[in-house]
């Protein structure tokens, strides 16, 4: 019970917190390694934004909450080529195209049925090997393939910053995103959305104009991946 009330105050608090800026930011809970339940306490309290990882994992959850009939699936993971075809069928937004291929596969896979799925663009903004997500300068020709697609709607961007506590080099990276954004702003003023900023550089990527915050640990605590 204390880790239920504990998970709900945090929660409050950010929403809070989020609702007092003055652009709008988006709160969505990363649940990847925590079970059903933790997704199912969120939900009953309000919170309808959630982020998956593990495409396997993913669909377990999206089975047991079926009767969850608002909840919205972000998938924020590495997607390989092969897994496209359950996101597309399943999941709400992507923020993790990377690539034609997998933005083509999404676009053939997306059921008529179904409202053209919300996509960002991952950008490696950190430059590290062990991330994905392209280059900066590779962003706008992939976004002009991107907007060409019409099971897809192309909403924004989205990066994982250096996992560090030098805030000023946070702070440069989130606001290179910023500039990114506004580049792609400029052949396409439809997009909304700038999804950067986690646990530990949640704020700083808010004041550099993130409308979309990912949060796990912060609010279901440690993750154990074993
Ligand atoms: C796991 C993950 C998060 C959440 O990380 P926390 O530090 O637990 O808040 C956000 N974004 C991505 C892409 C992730 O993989």
């Amino acid at each position: 019970m204390g880790i239920v009330q504990n998970r709900l105050d945090v929660l409050n608090e950010l929403q809070q917190h989020l609702q007092d800026q003055n652009h709008e930011v988006k709160l969505i809970a990363v649940s990847k390694t925590f079970p059903v339940q933790d997704i199912r306490t969120l939900y009953v309290a309000g919170q309808r934004d959630f982020g998956e990882n593990y495409i396997q994992e993913w669909q377990q959850k999206d089975k047991q909450l079926q009767d969850c009939s608002d909840l919205i699936w972000h998938i924020i993971g590495n997607i390989q080529s092969n897994k496209s075809r359950p996101v597309a069928e399943r999941a709400h937004w992507v923020h993790t195209v990377d690539r034609l291929k997998l933005a083509q596969r999404l676009n053939e896979q997306r059921p008529d049925a179904l409202p053209a799925l919300n996509v960002c663009i991952e950008i490696n903004i950190a430059d590290e090997d062990a991330k994905h997500g392209i280059a900066p300068q590779q962003m706008m020709a992939l976004a002009q393939e991107v907007l060409k697609m019409p099971r897809l709607r192309l909403r924004g961007l989205m990066c994982v910053a250096k996992d560090t506590d030098d805030t000023a080099l946070l702070r440069q990276q989130f606001m290179q995103m910023q500039d990114l954004f506004k580049q792609l702003k400029s052949i396409a003023p439809e997009v909304d959305t700038l999804s950067m900023g986690m646990s530990g550089d949640w704020r700083i990527a808010v004041d550099c104009g993130a409308t979309h915050v990912r949060i796990g640990s912060a609010i279901f605590g440690k993750r154990d991946y074993a």
